[in-house]
């Protein structure tokens, strides 16, 4: 087996792990309240825009080697390193929604008795769910050999980030005041101590 199938094989088996992790957290959400939705079109240009690249465009890849023009040589380090940079990333998804719980929303939105999460990964910063999105990316770029995968995953993760992070600061600052102004200055969005 080629090492640039053993990337993608590896991806693929990222990919299944990111969707057992979210599922029982989807289902819950069915059951618990929601008290005010912002969900508006940039927020589903955004969804879109991250699951495309961070799945769609690279699944379809791992299926049909389009485009194939895009290749270059795999390397056993690169994926090596993306292995450790995508299960890293798993970490830190399991990691929030655990922490999050019966807070947890695909997209902006207060839920009954809403409760104000800053511990655990949520003590170093504010959005780590977002960081496991960027190290998806980057993992994503280590284990595709191929220019086009190695950028749609970050492309992906940048347009719903920067088409979010604003609106969903001022939803937290609007439902939690001077907790959440608090909260933000101590923390960075996503990268801890730099961002
Ligand atoms: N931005 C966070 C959460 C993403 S899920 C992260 O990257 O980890 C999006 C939902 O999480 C939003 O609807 C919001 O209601 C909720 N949320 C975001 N930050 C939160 C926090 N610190 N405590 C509780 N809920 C939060």
């Amino acid at each position: 087996m080629s090492i640039a199938s053993i990337g993608q094989i590896i991806w693929v088996l990222g990919i299944v792990a990111w969707y057992f992790i979210r599922r029982p957290y989807e289902r819950r959400a069915k059951r618990v309240e929601v008290v005010s939705n912002r969900r508006t079109a940039s927020e589903t240009i955004g969804l879109a825009a991250a699951l495309a690249g961070l799945g769609i465009v690279p699944g379809f890849y791992v299926v049909t080697g389009i485009p194939s023009a895009a290749d270059y040589p795999a390397s056993a380090w690169a994926v090596a390193i993306g292995t450790l940079v995508f299960a890293a990333a798993m970490w830190v998804f399991r990691r929030t929604h655990k922490e999050l719980g019966r807070n947890w929303s695909i997209t902006l939105e207060i839920r009954d008795r809403h409760e104000l999460i800053s511990g655990g990964p949520y003590a170093l910063v504010r959005h780590p769910m977002y960081t496991s999105f960027l190290l998806m990316g980057v993992g994503q770029a280590f284990l595709l050999s191929n220019w086009v995968m190695g950028f749609a995953g970050l492309v992906g993760f940048a347009i719903l980030f920067f088409l979010r992070v604003d609106k969903e600061e001022r939803m937290m600052l609007e439902t939690f005041g001077p907790q959440y102004r608090a909260y933000m200055e101590r923390t960075k969005r996503i990268i801890p101590f730099l961002y």
